[in-house]
């Protein structure tokens, strides 16, 4: 009592106010301390400091899988494009709808990976995104286009590649990934840049796949005309980047014969190819690679079209995948470990962890 009363006489002002201070920096601690454990970002900063995939027993960054809905063994969407063109048709899509794909998917909380990252599992991301693979089929000139301006050849800004390093200079959290299934012997329409744009490809990291030497139909031809088609893809390829290492396909009209062991892997004149992944033209995403639901030799695609989609185009499943988004893969941040809810553990395949932990949560 003496010590309130103390404070409330005219000279104690200075005491007064420091011990409101005190009272408010006790107010103000807790909510500091507990602000690194809410954005995600830190876990992938951990990688370095567990090269063994050990951070089971190092929770230092809690991650709410439920909250976030973690799931590794969901499906992941594989789109294909042809054209980027005008006008928008079946196969052509615009060059603004292009744009609007990549917001729609950045804003959805996809990011890209590349199609061998798929076929390696190699999916790092942030906690709570999903990967994306884009894929674009038949070298057309709306895909890679170079125009010339004072002399020099630059990338067309409204050519699938040029939109994308656009769009990822502006977001670079969403990646710059794309495989392009090419085939001879005018891939991108423009015979004079054929080899300054596999480079400048390769270089951006983005890759390139087989879609045979001349589109062939593999489902009619016999399998020696089928493994000259797929050989000469790759040696073709290989005389613009030496050792340039081709690990998909995607089937040209989506057709492939019944017995598939020589498109899976072969040799015609000297050349060996390899097909580790094989895709499909439709019609819905594709399993986790660590699913046990995984095939790499048939891999499905969703078409990003918005005509004639007939349901399984990008934006149907979008909404799909938003509206049952325990069926989207969706990322617990750490690419050493593979988590999934407790009653998809027996989905997962073992055998595709290649080194990584299991979590279940
Ligand atoms: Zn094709």
């Amino acid at each position: 009592m003496k010590l309130v009363a103390k404070f409330r006489r005219p000279g104690s002002r200075i005491i007064a106010m420091l011990a409101t201070a005190i009272l408010l920096l006790l107010l103000v601690l807790p909510v500091s301390c507990s602000k690194p454990e809410s954005p995600p970002e830190p876990v992938q900063g951990e990688e370095g400091k567990n090269p063994g995939g050990e951070q089971l027993d190092a929770p230092e960054v809690k991650i709410d899988y439920q909250a976030l809905g973690v799931n590794e063994a969901g499906e992941i969407m594989i789109l294909m494009y042809h054209e980027i063109g005008e006008p928008e048709s079946t196969w052509c899509r615009t060059p603004a709808n292009f744009r609007k794909d990549l917001e729609t998917l950045h804003a959805a909380g996809y990011r890209l990976i590349s199609m061998n990252d798929l076929l390696d599992g190699k999916i790092d991301l942030p906690a709570g995104y999903s990967p994306v693979v884009l894929t674009f089929d038949d070298g057309r000139n709306g895909q890679f286009r170079y125009l010339e301006e004072d002399g020099r050849p630059v990338i067309d800004p409204d050519c699938a590649v040029g939109i994308l390093e656009e769009f990822y200079a502006a977001h670079p959290d969403f990646g710059l990934a794309a495989t392009f299934y090419i085939f001879y012997e005018n891939p991108f329409g423009q015979s004079r840049h054929v080899q300054q744009k596999l480079s400048h490809l390769v270089e951006k990291g983005f890759e390139i796949g087989n879609h045979c030497y001349s589109h062939g139909n593999l489902r009619r031809l016999a399998p020696d005309q089928a493994r000259r088609e797929l050989a000469l893809q790759v040696k073709r390829t290989q005389e613009y980047l030496p050792g340039y290492p081709v690990r998909s396909l995607a089937l040209p009209f989506g057709e492939r014969p019944d017995e598939m062991s020589h498109i899976i892997e072969g040799r015609y004149e000297g050349t060996t190819y390899r097909n580790e992944g094989i895709l499909l033209v439709g019609a819905n995403p594709a399993p986790s690679p660590f699913s046990v639901k995984f095939n790499p030799a048939a891999l499905p695609r969703v078409r990003a079209s918005e005509m004639e989609t007939d349901g399984v185009g990008l934006y149907d499943w979008l909404e799909r995948l938003r509206e049952n988004p325990e069926r989207r893969y969706i990322s617990d941040g750490n690419p050493a470990v593979v988590t999934v809810p407790e009653p998809l553990a027996a989905q997962v395949d073992q055998s595709r962890l290649d080194g990584k932990s299991l979590l279940t949560y």
